[in-house]
């Protein structure tokens, strides 16, 4: 049965020498990475890991991630992606709660200690057996945190039996809040994720000889390792790494590696673009194809990004927990700007209200979604599976509507809408409002507590460069432009937001 790292090795055996990897100087062809990765699945059958167990892995987007990521798949073993921001005390809870055998971890850089914090997780962890440290100079053989792989791979051969697999077992476990609480491991299968990749791929105009994917997105989070590694790898594209999203670099390297596909989150293309208006960047002229995901791209960018890099973004829509992708503004159809298009192909979607009965018309009521991509459950979570899960259908947490070409928009993240005075208040909507104001670069708005009111709105805002407008003036646009209980009676005006690793607006520090 097909194992989830067939994308790397049809590719290897079909096209051998087509460069797989970019990073900095290096350029890696499709069977140097397999190789390694069958060193690397060697090296863990020789320690007695393989099928049934998980394995850890904490490595920003260097070679290191698809080296070690596919060499777990090839041995039938679990791969647990962990964030690279996590603190030793969250390493170890994902270790233990995952039941982690083995774990590869980053050395780290003075900017990002992963070495250490990953040795005082393990340490604490118990279960773990493994510790591998991926160093920061390649092919170094000694750190001060532990075993190198390069030191674990002297003279382990480059040649494995990749170990069949099961369409349902487990590929990866995609760590996720979900909805509500602590983390919690999304289990998805090697179906799941194969499938995910595949109807992904079709959105996207067919491969062609000199693609290139930037890998800007995290790959240990579900939107990159689908959509750029596993589809890049599977279309043979030549996937180029940046280990930290950063726009001015980013910009460089697609007009220098003539990139053709970009995935982001909208907050990327904020950062793109204000690069390119504020600090006078050249556009790159290769991009054929931009999607975004992961959380609402504002009208403001979208159109934006339209008449300056004269090609326009398809929006999609997915969690950890469906593989990552359940609908998208699909080829071949028309695009919609500011929804999330339609399901994709294999997968339902409906809207539903609080238990689980299908909402009549066209919503408002939280999508539920059925299909191929929808995860196993949370690991040893039976609980918490039984909450979103019901009769093959998982509950997202997303309040959306759908027009009547079945086309989804959505609203809000239940958990993020405001409720001021016993009226709902969508942050979102207030956002896209206060973007379109001319000195306004980016809004993020958010409840907070209020003695009579419950919640009121209150808005961040980064203004666009050289901007005069004061926080008392936009409060009193924002109420000349809104409904009375949706405009932000606070405003405060910040040179930056908190983000997630993916580059996510963290509205729960905000808040
Ligand atoms: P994650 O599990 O980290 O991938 O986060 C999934 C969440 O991201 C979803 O539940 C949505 O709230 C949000 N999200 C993903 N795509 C979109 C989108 N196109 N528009 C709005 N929210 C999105």
């Amino acid at each position: 049965m097909l194992n989830l790292s067939i994308v790397l090795e049809d590719s290897a055996r079909q096209q051998p020498d087509r460069t797989a990897i970019v990073f900095g100087e290096l350029r890696l062809p499709y069977s140097l990475v397999d190789t390694i990765a069958n060193q690397v699945a060697n090296l863990l059958v020789s320690r007695g890991v393989g099928k049934g167990d998980r394995v850890a892995l904490a490595c920003p987007n260097l070679p290191y991630f698809p080296f070690v990521y596919y060499g777990i798949l090839k041995t039938g073993a679990t791969v647990v992606p962990l964030n690279v921001l996590l603190q030793p005390r969250e390493i170890a809870y994902h270790l233990r709660d995952a039941e982690a055998k083995a774990f590869f971890c980053f050395e780290g850089t003075p900017e990002l200690p992963l070495g250490e914090r990953g040795r005082a997780g393990f340490d604490d962890s118990e279960l773990t057996e493994h510790f591998f440290v991926l160093p920061a100079t390649a092919f170094a053989t000694e750190s001060e945190h532990g075993e190198t792989l390069w030191a674990a791979l002297d003279g382990v051969p480059g040649q494995f039996q990749t170990v069949q697999t099961a369409p349902d077992d487990t590929a990866v476990i995609l760590y996720t809040s979900g909805t509500t609480g602590q983390p919690k491991g999304a289990e998805l299968s090697h179906q799941n994720m194969l499938l995910n990749a595949m109807v992904s791929d079709e959105m996207f105009p067919r491969a062609e000889e000199g693609d290139a994917f930037l890998a800007a997105l995290p790959l240990f989070h579900s939107f990159g390792q689908t959509t750029v590694l596993n589809l890049g790898f599977r279309r043979r594209a030549t996937v180029v790494l940046m280990p930290r999203f950063e726009p001015g670099p980013a910009l460089e390297l697609m007009r220098a590696e003539n990139v053709t596909l970009f995935a982001g989150v909208p907050t990327m293309y904020w950062a793109m673009l204000t690069r390119v208006h504020e600090g006078g960047d050249e556009v790159p002229t290769s991009l054929k194809v931009a999607v975004s995901g992961g959380a609402s791209l504002p009208g403001e960018v979208l159109r934006d990004f339209e008449a300056t890099f004269g090609i326009g973004i398809l929006e999609g829509y997915g969690l950890s927990e469906t593989s990552p992708v359940a609908s998208f503004n699909q080829l071949g159809r028309p695009t919609k700007p500011g929804t999330i298009g339609t399901p994709v192909w294999g997968v339902e979607m409906r809207l539903i209200d609080g238990d689980w009965k299908t909402v009549e018309g066209d919503g408002p009521g939280e999508i539920a979604i059925r299909g191929h991509n929808v995860m196993k459950g949370y690991y040893n979570r039976p609980e918490a599976t039984a909450e979103v899960m019901n009769d093959g259908w998982f509950r997202t947490g997303d309040i959306a509507v759908r027009d009547s070409d079945g086309y989804y928009s959505i609203i809000d993240r239940a958990k993020d809408m405001i409720i001021r005075g016993g009226f709902n208040v969508y942050p979102r909507e207030v956002e896209e409002v206060l973007m379109t104001h001319p000195a306004v670069s980016l809004a993020a708005v958010v409840g907070v507590p209020h003695d009579s009111h419950g919640e009121e709105v209150k808005a961040y805002v980064i203004r666009v460069q050289g901007a005069t407008l004061t926080e008392e003036e936009l409060a009193a646009w924002a109420k000349e432009n809104m409904a009375a209980y949706k405009y932000p009676r606070f405003v405060e005006f910040r040179d930056a937001l908190p983000m997630t690793a993916t580059g996510k607006i963290l509205k729960r520090e905000l808040r």
